[in-house]
């Protein structure tokens, strides 16, 4: 079989690598870290920055389709390996994720409806903003953001100045985005073939916890046209972009059953980690059958589930998740459990309703 290349070695790469190996791919990864959770799957890893030219000189030739675990892989890098071999998704996908004022601006572009936003580069212009939104409003970085870091919540706020909030968040360019009232929220995970097919599981509903994904449901809580409209609206995402692969796209579901998109993950991501144990090809299988040209996978859902991440601590509970019936349990190989630090995740399976 030929050869994948994943850059990222965390766990989505050693859940891809899993994927690829099961269809008889051998993957090759670019991490710095070195025994990152992926090189424990992986057939090789270079072990070099993601931006390190001789090293994606290395990835490219030894790859016959190179493809990335997360978001941030500079622009760069990818076209410059894109010039050599084919990367998936495309670099576009890319430029518009990683800046989630880019990203707002290209949604509204396709149509698709976001929280009212302000780019922010200063005290004086959070104030009006904030001014704007009559006080309330989610201040985030508009880069490198994850799992609610790099945010700062304005709740019903005096408007009368912010001096030294800028610098506070880093003085870094900012996004002020006006305070959603959702009932719910979701995510929608898709895929798109090199031959335009597309195909999205059904949503799932998704908590979060200290700004860290919690649990996602399926089914969530929301109607049939709720769940078609999301879903059509990363179709149109997927369509826009000349996309190649999965993507996870987060929505606010408003009271009246109205949909907000709050962000999209050009990769696999963590709210689809239910499809390994309820649907019959999971999103990993799904991402390499895309970038490496196979057919994509039926998404459907053979099992009602509830997928549930291992943070930190949360690993001392695996004993008692072994002991327990329909219910897969994952781990990152991760030695150290931090706080905050994502070790594994496992699903409950249930008869499909
Ligand atoms: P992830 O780990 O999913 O990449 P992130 O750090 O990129 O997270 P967001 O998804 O933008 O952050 O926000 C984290 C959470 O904060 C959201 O899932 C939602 O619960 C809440 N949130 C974000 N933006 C808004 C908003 N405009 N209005 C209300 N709540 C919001
Ligand atoms: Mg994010
Ligand atoms: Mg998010």
């Amino acid at each position: 079989g030929s050869t994948i290349g994943i850059i990222g070695g965390g766990q989505l790469g050693r859940m891809l690598a899993m994927a690829a190996a099961r269809l008889g791919y051998r993957t090759v990864v670019l991490e710095p870290q070195a025994d990152c959770p992926a090189a424990q799957v992986a057939n090789r890893q270079i072990t070099a920055a993601y931006d390190d030219a001789a090293a994606l000189a290395e990835l490219a030739a030894a790859s016959a389709v190179v493809t990335y675990e997360f978001e941030n892989v500079p622009v760069a890098a990818a076209s410059t390996l894109a010039a050599k071999v084919p990367v998936y998704p495309p670099a576009r996908a890319l430029e518009v994720a990683q800046d989630r004022l880019a990203e707002k601006k290209f949604l509204n572009g396709v149509g698709i409806s976001t929280a009212d936003f302000r780019a922010i580069d200063n005290d004086a212009e959070l104030t009006s903003a904030l001014k704007e939104f009559g006080g309330s409003g989610i201040l985030k970085t508009r880069r490198l953001g994850y799992d609610g870091k790099g945010q700062r919540v304005f709740r019903n706020m005096d408007t009368g100045g912010f001096s030294g909030t800028c610098e506070a968040m880093g003085n870094v360019p900012l996004i002020l985005e006006s305070f959603v009232a959702f009932e719910r929220e979701i995510s929608v995970i898709a895929a798109r073939g090199l031959d335009g097919s597309i195909a999205a599981y059904d949503p799932a509903e998704n908590v979060h916890r200290d700004g860290i994904l919690h649990t996602s449901t399926l089914p969530g809580g929301i109607s049939h046209e709720t769940a078609a409209a999301a879903q059509a609206a990363v179709a149109k995402v997927l369509a826009a972009l000349d996309y190649v692969g999965v993507i996870g796209v987060e929505f606010f579901v408003l009271a009246d059953g109205s949909l907000l998109a709050n962000e999209m993950a050009p990769r696999v991501h963590n709210s689809g980690h239910w499809t390994e144990a309820a649907a019959t090809v999971s999103q990993f299988e799904q991402h390499i059958r895309a970038v490496a040209g196979l057919p994509l996978g039926t998404p459907g859902r053979h099992s009602d589930c509830v997928m549930e991440n291992l943070i930190g601590d949360d690993v001392s509970r695996v004993p008692a998740l072994l002991a327990e019936p329909d219910l897969m349990l994952h781990l990152y190989g991760k030695a150290e459990a931090r706080a905050g630090r994502k070790m594994g995740h496992f699903t409950r399976i249930s008869r499909r309703s």
